[in-house]
């Protein structure tokens, strides 16, 4: 038998697509020290609660985010939906930001697939939600109402960061109402990073985070539900109802184990890298960033009229640089991006309006 030979692609591996990708911080590939731990990663059925790695994982995220439990989740949707189904009942309903993302980016999966009614609250400008606006929306003890069990924040929400200060007034408000608190922390540590605060300073507040490890901190695949005990072991059930229990998925854990212990402080790095990106743009006519909050690694910008933005993005594909064409511009940095990068973008823009 002829011994098999590594196929040409796996020469290209670290290398990933080779574009400059504006897209999202969803893009970044693992770096090669992430792919050694991954590949040394003890692995077990995790569905029996053999996978060492997972369970290390949920271990060690719990614990350094001040919780009884984790779970290790397949998407930061399925976290989110995983907290709402474990949170309220058929009939249940939470209240959110209309910006929210487990409001409008998630499918709808809460009423879809939890049959809980979402009562969605405009966002202020900076992210968060008039708590006098929380509390006039909660729905007395009367059969004619859905039951209010829940808020819902998001921190980072559009990149902007939740001043501490909501985040315990809003614990304030649902003490007082007898709700439950949830954080769609997608980017919570860039929250923590821009604040320059210990990540518990901003989870201690919530009942309920989930965390991407998929998005700025790198890993491959995998997001993190945090909770007491009863919550999660409520979650865990949930979460193989939906399809989303993983066999030997230590490998995806390690990387995100690995992520969360290399690859937080040089979050700072795509906040300065953004707040670089929006001063070029904005330097470039037909470009204003000035209307966005800017705090963290997403960089909005209003564009003229006159551009066409979907031929330009075209242009530039063709120069290996991917962003969305959308208005207003969102750009997205991460460990994907350098300030060259940005430089190389900025040029190519230039050109092309
Ligand atoms: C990306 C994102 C999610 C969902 O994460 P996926 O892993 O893409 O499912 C949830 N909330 C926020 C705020 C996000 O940015």
């Amino acid at each position: 038998m002829t011994k098999q030979t590594a196929k040409p692609f796996l020469t290209n591996l670290y290398k990933g697509n080779n574009m400059i990708d504006f897209r999202s911080d969803t893009v970044t590939q693992p770096t090669a020290d992430m792919r050694a731990v991954m590949n040394n990663a003890a692995v077990g059925d995790d569905v029996y609660g053999d996978d060492p790695s997972v369970n290390q994982l949920e271990h060690v995220a719990a614990e350094r985010h001040g919780f009884e439990s984790a779970l290790f989740c397949s998407s930061g949707t399925q976290a989110n939906l995983l907290a709402l189904m474990a949170h309220c009942e058929r009939g249940d309903e939470y209240i959110c930001g209309q910006q929210a993302h487990n409001y409008k980016f998630e499918g709808g999966g809460a009423a879809v697939l939890g049959s809980i009614q979402p009562q969605p609250i405009e966002n202020n400008a900076d992210g968060t939600i008039d708590l006098n606006k929380v509390v006039a929306a909660i729905k007395a003890d009367d059969f004619h109402f859905a039951k209010t069990k829940l808020l819902s924040l998001e921190n980072t929400i559009g990149g902007k960061v939740l001043p501490l200060s909501y985040l315990e007034q809003a614990r304030e408000c649902v003490n007082k109402h007898n709700l439950a608190l949830h954080l769609d922390g997608a980017r919570v540590y860039n929250a923590a990073v821009k604040l320059g605060v210990d990540i518990t300073e901003i989870t201690q507040y919530f009942d309920s985070v989930s965390i991407c490890l998929s998005k700025g901190l790198g890993a491959p695949v995998g997001s993190l539900l945090l909770g007491n005990k009863a919550l999660i072991d409520k979650a865990r059930r949930w979460r193989k109802v939906l399809g989303g229990g993983m066999r030997q998925a230590g490998m995806l854990a390690a990387a995100g184990q690995y992520a969360l212990e290399n690859h937080v402080t040089r979050l700072s790095d795509d906040h300065d890298n953004a707040a670089y990106l929006a001063e070029k743009l904005n330097s470039l006519s037909g470009f204003d960033t000035t209307p966005f909050q800017i705090d963290t690694n997403i960089v909005y910008a209003n564009v003229d009229e006159a551009i066409d933005l979907k031929a330009v993005a075209n242009k530039l594909k063709e120069k290996n640089i991917l962003f969305s064409a959308g208005k207003p511009l969102r750009l997205v940095t991460h460990l994907g991006v350098t300030k060259h990068d940005i430089n190389c973008f900025i040029d190519a823009l230039a050109a092309e309006i």
